[in-house]
């Protein structure tokens, strides 16, 4: 069988978002088992305009989570979970994954 480049690159994207999508849910399961409550995830680009989100913010990509409470222990839960970036932003704590 041979796949035209528009099915292949179809293909690839479906199975990444899928990756990310099971990778997220272990992520969010691990955190809610520590207290931790994920509040934002997965945004479409018409989302996080409304929200004021940045243009690339990897929400979009599913690789970002916003968690409560926004306090320190949170992020240091967020770090050891695996989050590369952690910025107390007030009222919750954004977690970038990569
Ligand atoms: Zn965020």
């Amino acid at each position: 069988m041979t796949f035209s480049f528009t099915q292949a690159l179809a293909f690839t994207l479906i199975t990444t978002v899928g990756i990310i999508a099971v990778m997220g849910v272990r992520v969010k399961t691990t955190l809610e088992s520590k207290g931790v409550t994920v509040t934002s995830w997965f945004r479409t680009p018409f989302k996080n305009e409304r929200v004021g989100g940045v243009a690339l913010s990897k929400h979009q990509f599913g690789l970002a989570m916003d968690c409560v409470p926004a306090n320190e222990k949170t992020m240091a839960i967020m770090r050891q979970v695996g989050f590369k970036i952690v910025i107390h932003e007030g009222d919750h704590i954004h977690g970038e994954l990569v």
